[in-house]
């Protein structure tokens, strides 16, 4: 504890010009998530209670608020509009202002609703820029670092015609990412999603189900051809072709690794790099760029397991991403390269029961002093792991198979899949002003302390305020 006061006084903060911003976000991440991740990597090192992740090292943290402009739960599109674009939206618009309303196609194309975001604030500085997820990279996260839409479902031109708007107006997800603005200067896109890029009747090379567009354009192959004709540039759809990418020599990364979110962790799918070998290939391409560079990282599927109660999958996931921004920390220079870690909003998860000191937190849990029987250490408070009383009873989770991977924690209210938790989420951060992030702040004031400290965008600026005497 003395050692751990020394390095507190010994904290100095970092006043330059950040030249790198690396941002990752974990989808769904409460810090119930975090602690159960830090407690099942424990287990697995010996370090037990005493582990330490990657950005609990990063010298400083705040708690973020996470509302949205009309709901007290954000969703994740509200969510990244705020913390990438620095303004509260509605739930589930993206880059756009609280003037566009759920649907409303026309206002989401009116110029001055539109927000933008630290991504293209690092393109109109001359800075090259990236974005990594797991899940589909047209999903909310990803998409609100480039685009503007009404409804975040709204990734193909199909998704917009089901829902009975134009699609000729309201430009998709996917096409903003191939031919908008920002999308089309983004240099390394890495995630899945093919569906959202092909038209119906592409055959899908991993079989399955095939491409999705009405439009009957093929975007992978416009954004082959369009970024050949500015440098070297490479599409990869699985993980030994993407393994052989010469990062050294590769302009523009464009790797579509599933028909649909990548697969789970857990799973370890044969075809699917990790988000650690895609943060590596990113940061090793955008590095290359002597301006500086801004890159997204998403672990996109802590979320997705966290909305079918699977704790297990969700933790793998959320270990995934510790390795991920482990790296990150590891091959970056705390003076010149500020690194964000937080997350969009929190999940209902919850830390049960009194359990021995190094005990598994995946495991059962404790015992209830009412019916007398076990408990798993993880619950959630809603969704599809909701049992019932079988017999006027409680199911008995011992007799449960429990250690499957993919196994549903209990839940006290039902739900097809878990809705989203309201409490404030963390951020840690390691770099040039990252003092900017102690005490509590908006999702919305991320962006304006990222713009100060890179010296990007509007509002105040570290290099301007520099100049006044
Ligand atoms: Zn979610």
């Amino acid at each position: 504890m003395q050692e751990e006061l020394q390095s507190q006084l010994d904290k100095t903060p970092i006043v330059k010009q950040a030249k790198n911003i690396i941002f990752f976000l974990g989808d769904g991440t409460s810090i119930s998530t975090l602690t159960a991740a830090r407690l099942a990597k424990g287990h697995l090192t010996g370090n037990h209670e005493h582990e330490v992740m990657a950005y609990e090292k990063f010298p400083y943290s705040t708690l973020i608020k996470t509302y949205s402009s009309d709901k007290v739960v954000t969703d994740s599109a509200a969510s990244a509009t705020a913390y990438l674009n620095g303004v509260k939206a509605n739930q589930a618009t993206i880059g756009v202002d609280a003037n566009v309303l759920l649907y409303d196609c026309d206002a989401m194309n009116v110029p001055k609703y539109h927000t933008k975001s630290i991504l293209t604030d690092f393109q109109e500085a001359g800075k090259s820029t990236g974005i990594v997820t797991v899940t589909r990279v047209t999903h909310a996260s990803p998409a609100g670092t480039f685009a503007h839409t009404a409804e975040r479902h709204w990734e193909n031109d199909d998704d917009v015609n089901d829902d009975d708007y134009d699609s000729e107006k309201c430009d998709d997800i996917a096409e903003q990412l191939v031919l908008g603005d920002t999308g089309s200067k983004i240099k390394v896109i890495l995630g899945g999603g093919r569906q959202k890029f092909t038209p119906k009747g592409v055959v899908d090379p991993e079989g399955g189900d095939g491409g999705k567009r009405d439009d009957g354009k093929n975007l992978i192959e416009t954004w082959l051809n369009h970024k050949q004709e500015l440098g070297n540039a490479t599409y990869t759809w699985n993980r030994d072709q993407f393994l052989t990418v010469d990062t050294a020599n590769t302009d523009y990364l464009l790797g579509l690794f599933d028909w649909g979110h990548m697969g789970w962790a857990i799973d370890k799918e044969p075809s699917n790099p990790t988000l650690q070998e895609m943060a590596k290939a990113a940061i090793e391409i955008l590095q290359r760029d002597d301006n500086g560079y801004f890159l997204f990282v998403e672990g996109g599927n802590i979320d997705l397991a966290h909305h079918k109660n699977e704790y297990r999958s969700a933790i793998e996931e959320a270990l995934e991403f510790e390795k991920a921004i482990s790296y990150a920390a590891s091959v970056t220079d705390p003076e010149e390269t500020l690194i964000i870690v937080t997350a969009d909003h929190s999940q209902p998860l919850v830390i049960n029961g009194y359990q021995e000191r190094g005990a598994d937190v995946l495991d059962l849990g404790d015992y209830s002093n009412v019916d007398g029987m076990p408990f798993t250490a993880l619950l959630y408070t809603q969704g599809p792991g909701y049992r019932g009383e079988v017999n006027g009873e409680r199911p008995d989770p011992s007799l449960e198979d429990y250690t499957n991977p993919h196994y549903a924690g209990a839940a006290a209210v039902p739900l097809t899949s878990s809705n989203h938790a309201g409490e404030d989420v963390i951020l840690y951060a390691r770099g040039p002003h990252s003092h900017l992030f102690t005490g509590i702040h908006e999702n919305a004031f991320i962006p304006h302390a990222l713009r100060y400290a890179s010296c990007t965008g509007h509002g105040l600026q570290f290099c301007t305020q520099q100049e006044q005497p």
